[in-house]
């Protein structure tokens, strides 16, 4: 699969017909990415860490921590690792001779719960490790984004409107799909987190206000680039 950053969404993908998956704008692999600069410009500057999230999405990754930046959101997928735990498993052999045993005579399959061997095993498991940004990261953002598709930035003025739903938050963009936010962690700390940014002067600048009551029809027109 030959993923490209869209020059308009941010988001990594695979061009459909020549279009971004997201927003559908042009997709063209000849067309040459942002400069460093330009792009460092357009992501701003770390403000804070609003939490670890899953995201709506299949094919890249769904689980991340979400940061704000001076100019919007930026995603950043954890780290897979590799891990040894120890993991209590019984005798394969034991197991299979009380199972038959069992299918004999029925009262056997309680005893076996209380005799079976078990023993402890150290195994390899798979683990997803957040990625913890510091101050000093503020001048990478570009190059996180460009070495890894799944980091994606959703620009402030992208924004139209942001409601909570329960567990979830439902973010509407001039550009790309709805895209919703659950907290994977910390619940109580990240709504929090998220509603303070969402109101915060310094976040939203001179760009219209985000919609954050559902009952509220006063939608922002539609921008036609969110640069
Ligand atoms: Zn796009």
């Amino acid at each position: 699969m030959a993923l490209l950053l869209c020059h308009e969404c941010y988001w990594w993908g695979e061009p459909n017909q020549g279009r971004c998956p997201e927003c559908w704008h042009a997709l063209d692999a000849s067309v040459p990415d942002p400069a460093p600069e330009a792009l460092g410009q357009a992501l701003g500057r770390l403000l804070s860490r609003v939490g670890e999230i899953r995201v709506n999405r299949n094919a890249l990754p769904d689980r991340g921590t979400l940061y704000a930046t001076t100019t919007g959101l930026l995603f950043l997928p954890h780290e897979p690792d590799r891990e040894t735990r120890m993991v209590e498993t019984g005798s394969a052999t034991e197991s299979l001779m009380w199972l038959l045993a069992s299918l004999v005579w029925s009262p056997l399959h309680f005893l076996a719960l209380w005799t079976r061997k078990r023993s402890v095993t150290p195994m390899h498991v798979r683990v997803f490790r957040p990625r913890r940004l510091t101050a000093a990261d503020s001048s990478r953002l570009a190059e996180f984004l460009m070495q890894n598709p799944g980091v994606f930035f959703v620009p402030r003025k992208s924004i139209r409107s942001a409601v909570r739903r329960f567990n979830c938050w439902r973010i509407d963009r001039c550009l790309g799909s709805m895209l919703k936010l659950r907290p994977d962690s910390e619940k109580h700390q990240f709504h929090q987190r998220f509603a303070e940014l969402l109101a915060a002067e310094r976040w939203n600048g001179a760009e219209p206000p985000i919609r954050t009551d559902p009952r509220s029809r006063t939608d922002v027109p539609v921008r036609g680039s969110a640069q």
